[in-house]
């Protein structure tokens, strides 16, 4: 028995890509070889990286819309500087909602002007900020869609007449948005996408070349899609393990069944956090609430040891809170069963049994 794992991220994976994922691992594609010993230019790998890409689309209904997808290297952190690298001549303006959002604004200040047009920091990022100006002569806007670490998750996204650049990492292919509002997106692979080790870009292309400074070869977008994603040696397996995954994703019905079941989950886990008095959430407003991330407190730190050993028995994993928010954070990311959510909540309630 698996545990039920709520790891914020590297995080659960669908055990049906774990399985293929194993084997390709041994032997892949019948070649008596594996998929981490063979070229990366071999037609095998060079069709996993052109199905990947062409799933990526797919599942956010950008394909024939101008967009490239691209599976790079160096983390959502590298696409903070790589973005502003790409894309700021003058000045941009960023959205503060958390850790990763101020990473974002520290490297892009290396490269210009940040207007930051709103920043709830000083409620320890536990809302997301509604009322804000971007001055129109920004060469983007930067948002970070879902706030792996304090929870929060945007749900509405501001009307903008320059690109809109966002950080998806941990809310990527979980709910259905109208992605073609967005120029740039990207996300590390190690929440809904794969294991750690590649990061989706999903860029239109007309944004890109506009800006004066040259860009070294491997931050540069246009090179990277020049060379169709292989412009060096890319992350194989990580990337073939993202292919399963979408792959799986499109079984089970794709992002609409995935933000169906979504919203199921979270529905769960929030109804008892709010009707268990032990238990209080950490976002003030319910509408902020991310669909991946329920951050939560116990109201008396008194229960903190029977809750933990009560969730440690039922076979929990990965419940600590980051220990910026402290408290308890549950990651339900696309392959998470709600059968785990239920353990959960029926640990929640035996802890108010006993209480
Ligand atoms: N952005 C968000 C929203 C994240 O959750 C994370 C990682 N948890 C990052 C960026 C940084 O990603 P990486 O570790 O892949 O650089």
């Amino acid at each position: 028995m698996k545990k039920h794992n709520f790891s914020a991220g590297p995080c659960i994976l669908p055990q049906s890509v774990m399985q293929k994922a194993s084997e390709a691992v041994i032997n892949f594609n019948n070649l008596d070889l594996s998929l981490i010993e063979i070229s990366h230019r071999s037609k095998d790998f060079v069709d996993v990286m052109e199905n990947a890409r062409s799933l990526a689309l797919e599942h956010l209904g950008l394909q024939n819309k101008g967009y490239q997808a691209l599976f790079l290297q160096g983390g959502a952190s590298t696409q903070f500087l790589m973005a502003a690298y790409n894309l700021l001549e003058n000045k941009a303006a960023y959205l503060n909602t958390g850790t990763w959002s101020s990473k974002a604004i520290k490297e892009a200040k290396l490269f210009g002007e940040i207007i930051e047009v709103a920043s709830s920091k000083n409620a320890n990022f536990n809302y997301i900020p509604k009322e804000y100006v971007i001055p129109s002569d920004a060469d983007y806007f930067h948002c970070t869609s879902n706030n792996t670490i304090f929870g929060t998750q945007m749900k509405e996204f501001p009307e903008v007449n320059m690109p809109l650049v966002c950080d998806m990492s941990s809310d990527i292919f979980s709910r259905v948005l109208d992605f073609s509002k967005f120029d740039l997106i990207y996300a590390g692979a190690q929440k809904n996408m794969g294991p750690a080790g590649t990061t989706l870009v999903v860029v239109k292309e007309d944004i890109l070349g506009k800006i004066s400074r040259t860009i070294p070869s491997m931050l540069d977008y246009t090179v990277h899609i020049g060379k169709d994603s292989m412009f060096n040696t890319p992350p194989v397996f990580a990337v073939y393990v993202s292919m399963l995954t979408l792959e799986w994703l499109k079984e089970k019905g794709g992002v609409a069944a995935a933000e169906k079941l979504n919203n199921e989950k979270a529905s769960l886990l929030y109804t008892e956090i709010d009707r268990n008095s032990l238990f209080e959430g950490f976002v003030a407003n319910k509408e902020d609430r991310s669909n991946m991330n329920a951050t939560f407190n116990l109201t008396s730190e008194s229960h903190k040891d029977a809750f933990d050993s009560l969730w440690k028995n039922a076979g929990i994993n990965g419940l600590e809170g980051h220990r910026s928010v402290g408290g308890y954070r549950a990651s339900m990311y696309n392959a998470l069963p709600i059968e785990s959510v239920q353990v959960l909540v029926d640990v929640m309630k035996e802890l108010e049994r006993k209480g």
